[in-house]
This record gives C-alpha cells, structure tokens and sequence, in this order.
C-alpha cells in the first residue's frame, strides 16, 4: 500500500474479530444505578428489556469481546469501510495537517448505527426473542434497526418523535421498507405517550419521551425486548469497529492519529472511533487529543452536569451516571437531529471528567457551512450530526496553519445526509438560527440532577 493512496481499503479478511471494551481500562466508572431502589444495577434488572449477552456485555470489564460470526457475516457487506484522506479539502484549506475520515454512510442506514443494530438483533434472536421495541430521533437509529430486524427475522417496532415524523417523512418510508412499523411519539399506545399527551396534546415529543413508550412496551410485553442505539455501554462497544480498522488503516499508511474527533449526541459514534485510540494512548503513552463535538442548542458536556440521571422522560429507565442536560431538557429543534438527547454515555462522561478527552460546541450556521465546503471538495454531504465533526476537523487545520504544525486529524463521517437536504435548503437559503439554551432553563432542568457520590 502506498503513501499517495487517498483511499485505504481493507481486505473483508481485516474485518476485526474482537470488539475493545474500554470498561476494561476504566475500572472506576460508578455503576449505574435501580430508578426505583437507587441500589447498583443487578443483570436480572435489565431481564425484562434486554437479552442475556447484551446485559453480560453492559456490564463486562474483559477487554476484548469476540464479534459473533453472524455478525461478522453481515458487517462484510458494508465493512471494512474506508479511511479517505481529504486531500482536496486539505488543498482547499491549505493547511499543512493530514484529515482522514471514516467514511460510516455507506450502508443501508446510512450512518454507523447498523453497527451496533446489527449485533443487537443477533443476540435478541439467540435469546428467542420476537420483536424488539425502539425509538428513534432523526430516524437513522430506527431506520438500522428496521434493516438488523429484517437480517434476522424479527418484527420492530419504532416510536419516531413526532416532529421528524412529520418533517421526514422519507425515513418513515425507509423503515417501512425493511419492515418497520413506525408510530409518531407521544402515541396513545403506552401510559407514558398518554401522560404527555394529557398534558400537551400538540406536543412534538422528543428522544426521552420516546425512549420512555418504548421501554413501556418492552416491559410489558413478554415476547419483546427493547433496543437502544446509543449511550449504553454495549452500544459503545459495539461501535469499536470504527476504530479497530482506522488504526489498521492508519497503520498501512505508516501515519499515527494525532487528533481524533467525532460528533456527540449519545456518544456511540464518538466511542467508537475514539476508544481503540484512548487505548492505544494509555498503552502507548502517546499524546494524542480528542474532541467531542456537539451542537450549541444542546451542549451536554460543555454545559451540563455530571450526577445521575434517567435516560428518559418517565425516569423508567437505570440512573445513569453522565454528563446530563437534565431529563426533562427539552432541546430547540436544530437540524441535526441525532445530537439532540439530554445525556451522554457514561463512558464517555468519564473520559471527560478525567480530561482524557476535550469537548466543544459549535452553533448550527458554522456546522453547515463546513458541511457545504467539504461537500463541494470532497463529494459527500453530511449528516448534520457529523457535520459537526467536519466542522471541528476544518477548524483544527486552519489552527495549525496558523501556528505551522502538522497534525494528523481523524474524524468520525459518521453518516450521510441524503435524508436531510431540507436541512440544507434552509442553509442556502439563509433560514438556519444558531441557538442555545438560556442559562434560566438549565438551572431548571439540571436542578434534578443527583451528584455522584466522589470516592473520598
Ligand atoms: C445518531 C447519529 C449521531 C449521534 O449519535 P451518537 O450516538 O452520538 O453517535 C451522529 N451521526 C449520525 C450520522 C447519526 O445518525
């Protein structure tokens, strides 16, 4: 392989074999905890929502996770994916640093979340589940599930939050392509969808109150289980592949990552690049930086608290010790979708806390006009959520320009934005807002937000 290759293929026979689990190396994660007791989770908690391996895997501390070869199998029709050097974005910037990215469009859901939707549904079928019950935001979550589903014989349910399922109506389509049935959140089909409708009948639902329908209706029904496509643990893992092959890839090349940067909304897509590197790091000694990237209107680590907090509305679901906008944050409606939930994962809420990573937020207008710029060079146009990434990616190149270094930048493309040209419509047209919370409505929402008893 040479070093003048823009794009670094790997055979299907590099497809990694084992995931990285970071909990292995971060043994002091405090552990999340009952919404009812308050006591540490025990694995029969999760039994009535999760699948036996997945709830071995959320709580693993082995560092290295065998991929099952069922899942191995259908990653080979996506993956390895490619590492490309931005060469003409490198050019158009004129800066002296190396920009790879990880190119995680190029499937049928058009982000990285078929990953862990993928492993997912492989271990709920082994447990002899029927269907498994989700939500989804901007609709990419729902919208892999319905494809991992479909790969592995079993119904899903989706609850879409009410104001993409009116604005988006072509990922509605898409997962009922794959046979997805779509249900726009708050519904009349669980008590908690009934509780918001009662109190706000117009209202536009959000991540949290669709996570709280679909874990009611996991709950109550024993044939079903419930899939999440972020911020737990085994969702990080499972996006690791990311990583994994990045390293190979950077390998062949002869280059080292020197910044590594990925969009946070949940933080799947950000753990997956990142946590092989956060590994290599730790081993290696080797300095190398990372950045966290979220959008201004919903700043969970550069505004947020760190304390125990329910991944829901209904507070149904574990406390969770993370950065946190408080559960009932109701972010203003930005395009990018995906990065509008109040939590993050605790794995990465504890690299954060130890200053292991960097965070940043970034106002809408700026993402986009990064989004178009690396579109005209380079021929992709991104999902807004990674949009924040090319974004940070351009602005460290132009930083060291400046200061006339030459690092070698690695960012997170975590998806495509072939389902968000209305987004961009409102961009060329001049209509997009940056917005950000008022101070006054943090302290509101961060108010029920449970410190983390410190280790004296
Ligand atoms: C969902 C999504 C995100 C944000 O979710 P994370 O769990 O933080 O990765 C980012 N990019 C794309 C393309 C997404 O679909």
């Amino acid at each position: 392989m040479s070093r003048e290759e823009t794009k670094i293929i790997l055979s299907e026979a590099e497809l990694p074999t084992h995931w990285y689990n970071l909990r292995a190396d971060l043994p002091d994660v405090p552990p999340p905890l009952h919404p009812a007791t308050q006591k540490p989770l025990r694995p029969e908690d999760l039994a009535a929502i999760f699948p036996p391996d997945l709830i071995e895997q959320e709580m693993s501390a082995e560092r290295w996770i065998p991929i099952p070869e069922p899942v191995r199998e259908i990653y080979r029709l996506w993956r390895p994916t490619p590492l490309v050097r931005a060469r003409r974005l490198e050019e158009a910037l004129g800066t002296p640093a190396k920009i790879f990215y990880k190119y995680e469009g190029g499937n049928a859901s058009g982000s990285h979340k078929l990953n862990t939707a993928v492993a997912q549904a492989y271990y709920n079928r082994k447990a002899g589940v029927r269907r498994l019950a989700t939500e989804t935001g901007a609709g990419q979550w729902g919208t892999a599930l319905s494809v991992a589903c479909r790969f592995f014989g079993l119904e899903c349910t989706v609850y879409m939050v009410k104001v993409s399922y009116e604005q988006k109506p072509y990922r509605r389509i898409m997962m009922n392509v794959f046979g997805g049935e779509v249900i726009p959140s708050p519904s009349e089909r669980t008590a908690a969808g009934r509780a918001v409708l009662k109190r706000d009948p117009n209202s536009p639902g959000s991540l949290g109150i669709a996570i709280s329908e679909a874990v009611e209706d996991a709950a109550t029904h024993g044939d079903t289980n419930y899939a999440l496509g972020s911020v737990l643990n085994h969702v990080a893992l499972h996006q690791t592949v990311i990583g994994l092959e990045a390293q190979k890839q950077l390998d062949a090349v002869g280059e080292q990552a020197d910044i590594v940067i990925a969009s946070a909304g949940g933080g799947s897509n950000f753990a997956g690049l990142a946590f092989p590197f956060v590994y290599e790091r730790l081993t290696t000694g080797r300095e190398i930086r990372f950045i966290a990237v979220e959008p201004a209107a919903c700043p969970t680590l550069t505004r947020g608290a760190y304390g125990y907090d329910f991944g829901d509305v209904a507070g149904l679901t574990p406390l969770l010790p993370m950065y946190t906008l408080g559960s009932g944050f109701m972010p203003p409606g930005i395009h990018a979708g995906g990065l509008r939930y109040h939590g993050m994962s605790p794995l990465v809420s504890a690299l954060y806390r130890k200053g292991i990573i960097e965070a940043r937020a970034v106002g809408q207008r700026r993402v986009f006009e990064a989004a178009v710029q690396f579109a005209r060079v380079e021929g992709i146009v991104p999902a807004p959520e990674s949009a924040h990434a090319v974004r940070t990616a351009i602005d460290e190149a132009l930083r060291a320009k400046e200061e006339g270094t030459r690092p070698t930048i690695v960012f997170n493309l975590s998806g495509h934005g072939h389902f968000d040209l209305a987004a961009y419509e409102a961009y060329l047209a001049g209509r997009l807002d940056d917005v950000a919370p008022e101070e006054e409505e943090l302290k509101r929402t961060l108010a029920g937000v449970v410190p983390v008893a410190e280790e004296a």
